[in-house]
């Protein structure tokens, strides 16, 4: 579902990204962990052209894009890539003047054109999904953390998208919160999602991921299946960053 060949990113002359490859396979999860600053956003963030990477190849699904330096990328090739992703923010991201029902159904009715009724028919449904049905004429600031975080999710989904991205959706919970969130992400693998997640939750990463991919300033340092990472980190670098979450 997801290829990256080569992929760099540099901010001005900065390199913070450097020689990524990548690959996601349909219905797989796959989980980016590393320390803070070490280009876990600025990787999602290049999957789905919020940021430019600076050269290399990026395929989602059936839509890629060879980039060298100084290449700049035609908007409607940013849009394609860009509606076969979904993206959850670490804080939510929802619209404060509009209800949860209204944050779902605005990107059917802005970006599809769909008619109001057959979206807000469609964002029920999703609503219902991560199980939010009942909040869905309820303002953002009516809703808990956990609870916004959810209709983000519902949000994202709404325009089917093949992979979802998620950056840190449970580091602004308080603790108590943070497992409703996590359930419903359960719940899309269950069902077959393709997700790639940013995530500090470690006992949660070795439960959800297929596979880890642990980043340390800007580069691969060590991926493998959660055991293979998790319990026999073969680099220094990872066994360092885990000791520490101890
Ligand atoms: P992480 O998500 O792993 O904490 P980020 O991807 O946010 O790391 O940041 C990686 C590095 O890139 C950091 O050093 C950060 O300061 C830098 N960076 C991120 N975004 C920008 C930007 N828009 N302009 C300049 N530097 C940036
Ligand atoms: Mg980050």
């Amino acid at each position: 579902m997801i290829r990256l060949k080569d992929i760099n990113k540099n901010f001005g002359n900065v390199p913070i990204l450097k020689h990524i490859d990548l690959r996601v396979n349909k219905g797989e999860t796959v989980v980016i962990i590393g320390p803070s600053g070490s280009g876990k956003s600025t990787l999602l963030r290049c999957l789905n052209l919020l940021e430019q990477p600076t050269s290399g190849y990026l395929r989602i699904a059936d839509d890629s894009l060879q980039l060298k330096e100084g290449d700049s990328i035609k908007q409607a090739d940013v849009m394609k890539i860009r509606l076969h992703t979904g993206m959850v923010f670490q804080a939510h991201h929802l619209f404060p003047h509009m209800t949860a029902v209204q944050n779902v159904m605005e990107g059917l009715v802005t970006v599809r054109r769909q008619a109001k009724v057959e979206a807000r028919a469609a964002a029920l449904r999703l609503l219902k999904k991560v199980g939010l049905a009942d909040k869905a004429d309820s303002y953002p600031f009516q809703l808990s953390g956990g609870q916004q975080q959810r209709v983000g999710i519902a949000r994202a989904l709404a325009l089917e998208p093949n992979v979802l991205l998620f950056d840190e959706p449970t580091s602004a919970l308080d603790p108590e919160i943070v497992g409703e969130v996590l359930n419903v992400m359960g719940d899309l693998k269950q069902e077959g999602m393709t997700m790639v997640i940013v995530t500090h939750e470690m006992q949660f990463a070795r439960l959800i991921a297929d596979h880890i991919i642990f980043l340390d300033q800007g580069v691969v340092v060590e991926e493998g299946s959660p055991d293979q990472v998790f319990d026999a980190p073969t680099q220094k670098r990872t066994k360092q960053f885990l000791q520490r979450l101890d």
